[in-house]
């Protein structure tokens, strides 16, 4: 048995603790359970400064006792919190932070507050027969996952450190623990919500919209049905975020309402990937045999998990049930058309369109059908279309190359000529603009599974960092470094994503 933590006098973090401050139903107060050997692999140190942390006090002995869980900083009020959830369709009526202790949270440079959080510090209530526990490998994962994110501009957690522990952990095989100190808008949930309805617990709801209020949609405060308005703010974030996944060729992996936080960021990157060759229906999960959370299916699944947060505030909605069934089922309709009117706007971006003309999502999306019949990689075909120079007979090598027969892409390259020639901008503008739009550098599941290995087999994080300095500029060329650039060699390729837990 290992001892509980002790109180850090020295503390360097200053915490917050509205979450703390709400009734004991929401969590259950818990210190992290300390680990023998702590370690910093990496500080995110930009990010740390934007929280108002001193990234020089954190490198400190004292501050990795407590990112690791040994110590409790004198500001923290630790607790895990308490959620259900549906998993794979199927409802779980009590899950909650099995591995995860909310340390407290900071105010960052925009004024946001942000929460900080240990993913991997140890049992809690809700460990139900895990360990509490993380290792390095899927820590890796969610680092550069998370980093990745954030500089494609798409809202995300984010990684603050990740910490080696130097306890051994047991999953498949015997693995090196690890711990990811995570930063989130909340991790309010929609499983968060789902818990509470499924114990018909009005009050309680009622207190979990106000902080979700509060805290992430204030401009909704004095709507006429503030609740109401929480929903069509809610579908409206996700639907964007939903899109903004597809832009990039982002699969989440696990879209469970667990996994679906309130204030629209990418939240727990599991079995996450990115595609590689465009075939829209492509799900790498082990666990998603069936596919329900596919690329094509994400749009889909966001509505399903919505309605499923929309029968949770039914009860805050009106008093009379058909009245907020139908205030439910307006906010839901608006989700469609909002994720339509994000993800072809962005699609257009991508071919580098601004005047908007009827059948350009048509153009766009004949595109991507093109794409799947050549087996060419997403990424780098609208990057590469950015650099096609009509002018220039040799500018569209690169791009046809993508293609198994260049014919299919060749038709559509001479309609998008004609296309563009009703477009206000100079083709060096459209360039540039095409080029602000289409990474180079997304993190491709080989590429992960290098980091990965690297660190887990040989402790060696060199490789975690080359990718985090390309993926942090991921729409600039990094010269020498293009071969992270690239699509999986043959036999290099990853099309199983594990959860590692
Ligand atoms: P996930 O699918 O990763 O979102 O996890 C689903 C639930 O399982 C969450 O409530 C987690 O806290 C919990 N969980 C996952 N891994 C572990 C672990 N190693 N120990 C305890 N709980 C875990
Ligand atoms: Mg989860």
């Amino acid at each position: 048995m290992t001892a509980a933590p002790e109180r850090a006098l020295d503390d360097p973090f200053g915490f917050d603790n509205t979450f703390a401050e709400l009734p004991e139903a929401f969590y259950t107060r818990q210190a992290p359970v300390p680990v023998p050997k702590p370690e910093l692999i990496r500080l995110n140190r930009p990010l740390a400064a934007h929280l108002g942390l001193d990234p020089d006090a954190l490198v400190e002995p004292e501050a990795i006792e407590i990112l690791a869980g040994n110590q409790v900083a004198q500001s923290s009020r630790p607790l895990a919190m308490v959620y259900a959830g549906h998993q794979f369709g199927v409802w779980v009526p009590r899950l909650g932070d099995g591995r995860a202790i909310l340390l407290g949270e900071r105010v960052d440079r925009d004024g946001r507050r942000r929460d900080v959080q240990l993913k991997g510090a140890g049992l809690t209530p809700y460990s139900r027969m895990a360990d509490g526990r993380a290792v390095v490998g899927p820590v890796v994962r969610e680092y550069l996952g998370s980093e990745a994110m954030a500089a494609l501009g798409i809202p995300t957690t984010r990684a603050l450190a990740a910490l080696r522990t130097g306890q051994s952990v047991f999953r498949d095989s015997v693995k090196p623990g690890a711990i990811l100190v995570r930063v989130a808008q909340s991790h309010v949930r929609v499983g968060t919500f789902e818990y509470f309805y499924s114990r018909g617990d009005r009050a309680a709801l009622r207190t979990l919209a106000d902080h979700v209020i509060a805290r992430h949609y204030p401009h909704v405060a004095d709507a006429e049905n503030r609740y109401a308005a929480l929903l069509e703010a809610v579908c409206e974030r996700t639907a964007a975020l939903i899109a903004d996944w597809l832009l990039v060729g982002f699969i989440h992996g696990v879209m469970n309402t667990d996994n679906i936080s309130l204030a629209g960021e990418t939240i727990d990157y599991g079995p996450f990937g990115y595609l590689d060759t465009y075939h829209p229906a492509t799900a790498y999960s082990s666990v998603d045999v069936y596919g329900r959370y596919a690329f094509n299916e994400q749009p889909r699944i966001g509505h399903w998990n919505l309605a499923q947060f929309a029968q949770t505030l039914l009860p805050l909605l009106a008093d009379d049930e058909e009245a907020a069934i139908e205030r439910a089922r307006a906010a839901l309709d608006a989700y469609a058309p909002a994720f339509e009117a994000r993800y072809h706007a962005g699609l257009q971006r991508k071919i580098g369109l601004v005047a908007a003309q009827q059948g350009d999502t048509e153009f766009a999306f004949d595109l991507l059908q093109r794409m799947a019949r050549g087996q060419a990689d997403f990424t780098l075909t609208f990057r590469r279309l950015a650099d096609v120079d009509f002018t220039e007979e040799g500018s569209m090598a690169p791009l046809r190359a993508l293609f198994d027969d260049p014919a299919v892409i060749d038709e559509w390259l001479a309609r998008w000529q004609e296309r563009l020639a009703a477009e206000p901008r100079s083709a060096g503008e459209r360039r540039e603009a095409m080029r602000a739009v289409n990474p180079a550098y997304i993190l491709r599941n080989h590429l992960a599974q290098r980091a990965v290995d690297a660190a887990e087999r040989d402790g060696d994080f060199g490789v975690m960092e080359e990718l985090l300095t390309v993926l942090a500029s991921p729409f600039d060329d990094h010269p020498g470094m293009e071969h992270y650039a690239r699509p999986p060699a043959p036999g290099e390729g990853v099309y199983r994503t594990f959860c590692g837990t």
